[in-house]
């Protein structure tokens, strides 16, 4: 982090202190830019022209002699791009129609240094703080103000790159070099006229007839990485290309945005943030939406919108109990979870009335869920997006303030009501505010950090408020069951930190980008305990909120709040493909035998215990002769007759997998007792051998169900058959002499 954003962030400090008791409003980040941005978008060939300006930042150390600008539309130009190539042309089950590319295309970017303007003089407000100050409003077709008048354009530099795999196809990433480079804190002001054609709805974005869901729609900058920052060595810009399995990542900034359609669509329009104003002029409509403090701006649109609009009050929708609840796990006064109110919006098809209320409940759990146990939603809107069917590719996603969600007309009908798949998506699609909306990981290469933190905590929401996801006939699977179930048999072939297009499969992405990753962190609650677990997370979450953490970030907090070192189990974890699985694989316990054979005694005589039936060795003397009477006693049939001979067990427990884990095994025995030992883990196997009065009934790894990564929990466990009868035994010999003649008249059938 540079030296302006370290300033900025004592500033935040301070105000912070001085903001007063505990649980006050969230500060929202100091920019890293500021854009106003303008675009009016045709549907009849659903295209928009767009005008963005906007006044960035170097807040790194180093100095900056390029920008770097996403030019994320232009993954759908053409069958050659990144994006296509990776995914097939298909994302979640749905087609790129090959007849509706998009594109986008900068046709002007002109250049002004902050100093020169300055040196031409400043309006006042903008000489004081030229990130508090705001910036001409943008409308296409409409000259920007005179300062832009013979400056440089950038259109004439630019150049695409590809740094992530040199396809000289993909333009998703283009560098501007500057005409001097950008000290450290200095600043400049481009002008960007840009046009983009919306693909037919695809990955995220796109129109579907009148329907149009503006993601990743404009030029959008890189990140200015300082040295030091998530680790890496020098300052340099981290702006990857787009990929199939890949989402984001950005810096904060302060956005406000105007659109222009049709009138038709009045009252119809949702984006990030507020809504500002909304004004009809004969057949055009145009809205205006500002949000500070958000790393990226979308926007929807839709004539058949039905709109309905609710309010999260804390409270009123914060049970006083569960605030307590949750309080009292963190350890904190119920005061310091104080949550704020937010307007919601949801943007319904009406064929999904029905579930409208379906969809605002979720919200209220979800902003309570993750605001309780993480710290208030900052934001003072939530807008939420109903795709309508065929524009089903813009569902399921998140963007700041804004998320797009999906269900279907069948969900209302009774049985099916109880497959919360509506519920499921809100929770997720809004907990995605926290992570990535306020944590910004870099989505491109530790995809883990939003999904798999995410999916960790909407399986605790979903599961805290509604007890199933599924209920459907008579079964009833938890969205943490589900998660379980997707680690399958555990044959990883890829680890949860790593780049999200360098997996082997979108399966593997999705594998190990949500699921795993969810598993991992609930076996972390375990291992910690909830109240430090969840201390822990929520440090880490307020430490790092607006501040782009690394894997390695969430792991010195996690080393920090733990009592002993976990790096055995974070390294595995995150850092491997080695899947957990511990067995029971073989339980045995008998009655010591009976003394049979030559035993020396006390005396060191030797004594013959049982029978001979040949001459006993020379020079002894002829043992066991004259205690026969002894010996009788012994005899079969009378053994169970007040015998105290201990019985031996033996448990066998192997590991089945390469994920090394410390492991308690249980032994439960006839007389009730049970006994736990533990094993280091680190062998293929482990014998345990116990001398007892009583048999065994069974043996058991992880008896408390803690090793929630353990992929197959039904080997955990081994109950030993009750000791049989001999007519018992006759009957099991029989069935196995049995089963082998089927088998050999199989074969010869
Ligand atoms: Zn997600």
């Amino acid at each position: 982090m540079g030296r302006i954003a370290v300033l900025g962030w004592l500033g935040l400090v301070v105000i912070a202190a001085l903001a007063g008791p505990a649980g006050a409003q969230v500060e929202l980040p100091p920019p890293v830019y500021r854009v106003s941005m303008g675009a009016s978008y045709d549907p009849a060939t659903q295209q928009l022209e767009g005008v963005e300006r906007i006044r960035w930042r170097n807040t790194s150390s180093a100095p900056v002699d390029e920008l770097q600008f996403h030019l994320y539309l232009n993954a759908f130009a053409n069958n050659r791009s990144t994006f296509m190539v990776g995914s097939g042309g298909q994302l979640r089950g749905i087609e790129m129609d090959e007849k509706r590319w998009g594109w986008i295309e900068v046709a002007a970017m002109r250049l002004a240094y902050g100093s020169e303007l300055a040196a031409e003089g400043l309006p006042p407000e903008l000489a004081a703080d030229p990130f508090a100050a705001p910036l001409a409003p943008a409308v296409p077709g409409e000259p920007g103000p005179p300062r832009f008048e013979g400056r440089p354009d950038l259109k004439a530099v630019e150049e695409f790159i590809q740094p992530d795999d040199g396809n000289p196809e993909d333009r998703t990433v283009a560098r501007y070099p500057l005409p001097r480079p950008l000290a450290p804190g200095e600043w400049v002001e481009l002008e960007i006229e840009f046009s983009a054609q919306m693909p037919e709805i695809f990955a995220r974005t796109g129109a579907h007839r009148d329907f149009v869901l503006g993601g990743q729609w404009f030029p959008k900058i890189g990140v200015f990485e300082d040295a030091g920052m998530r680790g890496r060595a020098e300052a340099g810009w981290n702006t990857h290309q787009f990929h199939a399995n890949s989402e984001f990542y950005a810096d904060f900034g302060d956005y406000d945005v105007q659109l222009e359609l049709p009138a038709r669509y009045a009252g119809r329009i949702g984006a990030t943030g507020r809504m500002l104003s909304e004004e009809v002029e004969g057949d055009t409509v145009r809205a205006r939406f500002a949000q500070e403090g958000v790393h990226d701006f979308a926007w929807t649109a839709d004539p058949r919108f039905l709109v309905v609009e609710d309010r999260f009050d804390p409270e009123r929708d914060v049970p006083a109990e569960q605030a307590e609840a949750v309080a009292r796990v963190l350890g904190v006064p119920v005061d310091e979870l104080r949550l704020q109110p937010v307007a919601i919006r949801l943007l319904l098809q009406p064929a999904h009335r029905g579930q409208a209320e379906r969809y605002m409940e979720a919200a209220k759990v979800a902003l309570r869920g993750y605001g309780l146990r993480l710290g208030a939603y900052p934001y003072e809107t939530l807008t939420m997006v109903d795709p309508p069917r065929g524009g089903f590719g813009a569902g399921g996603m998140e963007y700041p303030t804004f998320i797009t969600l999906g269900t279907h007309p069948l969900l209302q009908v009774p049985g099916f009501t109880r497959l919360r798949a509506p519920e499921s998506v809100t929770v997720h699609e809004f907990g995605h505010n926290f992570f990535q909306g306020m944590i910004a990981s870099n989505e491109f290469e530790e995809a883990w950090i939003d999904e798999g933190m995410n999916s960790y905590y909407e399986a605790v929401v979903m599961d805290e408020h509604y007890g199933g996801m599924i209920e459907l006939f008579g079964m009833r699977a938890t969205s943490f069951d589900l998660d379980r179930l997707q680690l399958g048999d555990g044959a990883y072939r890829d680890r949860v930190a790593q780049p999200a297009w360098s997996y082997r499969t979108s399966g593997s992405y999705g594998l190990n980008s949500y699921a795993r990753p969810a598993v991992t962190l609930r076996h972390l609650e375990y291992l910690l305990g909830p109240e430090t677990f969840h201390r822990a997370m929520r440090r880490f979450f307020q430490t790092w909120r607006f501040r782009h953490p690394s894997t390695a970030d969430f792991e010195s907090i996690i080393q920090e709040e733990s009592p002993g070192d976990l790096s055995w189990f974070l390294e595995q974890a995150l850092h491997s493909d080695r899947s957990l699985d511990y067995a029971v694989r073989s339980v045995r316990s008998s009655r010591q035998p009976e003394p049979r054979g030559w035993f020396r005694d006390e005396d060191g005589e030797l004594s013959l215990l049982g029978e001979l039936d040949r001459p006993h060795g020379i020079g002894e003397p002829p043992p066991g002769s004259e205690d026969t009477g002894e010996q009788e006693a012994e005899q079969p049939g009378e053994e169970d007759d007040a015998d105290d001979r201990p019985y031996i067990t033996e448990v066998i427990v192997d590991r089945l997998g390469e994920f090394v884990h410390p492991v308690t095994v249980e032994l439960v025995f006839e007389d009730g007792a049970r006994m736990r030992r533990s094993w280091d883990g680190r062998d293929r196997w482990v014998r345990f051998r116990i001398e007892r009065p009583a048999r065994l009934v069974s043996a058991e790894v992880d008896p408390q169900q803690l090793m929630t990564l353990d992929v197959d929990p039904l080997n955990n466990s081994r109950r030993l058959e009750p000791e049989r009868t001999p007519a018992a035994k006759v009957l099991v010999h029989l069935m196995f002499w049995l089963q082998n003649l089927f088998a050999l008249s199989a074969v010869v059938g």
